[in-house]
């Protein structure tokens, strides 16, 4: 299912950015071998296309797809997350990188 929605711009946070969402999903693949074929379901990643550019801070699509790709860490968020984790008595033995 394809979907379009107006999300949150990585860059300035205003919920103006409209984009084409496709959902995670599976997806089969099937090979064939001289003898048997082998099918193969794998997930994919759940995907986000830019329609329109940011019409609060001007950052074009180009920026936007970019930074949604690559994923804009929003450390004060993932702080949050950290110690509400803490909270609940998760022993956290990773090394945080803030
Ligand atoms: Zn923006």
């Amino acid at each position: 299912m394809i979907e379009e929605v107006i999300i949150e711009c990585p860059f300035c946070k205003k919920n103006v950015i409209k984009v084409i969402f496709t959902p995670s999903h599976f997806e089969s693949h099937t090979s064939k071998t001289s003898s048997k074929s082998k099918t193969v379901f794998y997930k994919t990643k759940e995907k986000y296309e830019v329609q329109s550019p940011c019409t609060n801070c001007d950052k074009s699509v180009n920026e936007i797809q970019k930074a949604l790709e690559q994923g804009v860490r929003n450390p004060e968020k993932d702080k949050k997350v950290l110690e509400r984790l803490k909270e609940q008595g998760f022993d956290l033995n990773f090394e945080t990188k803030f």
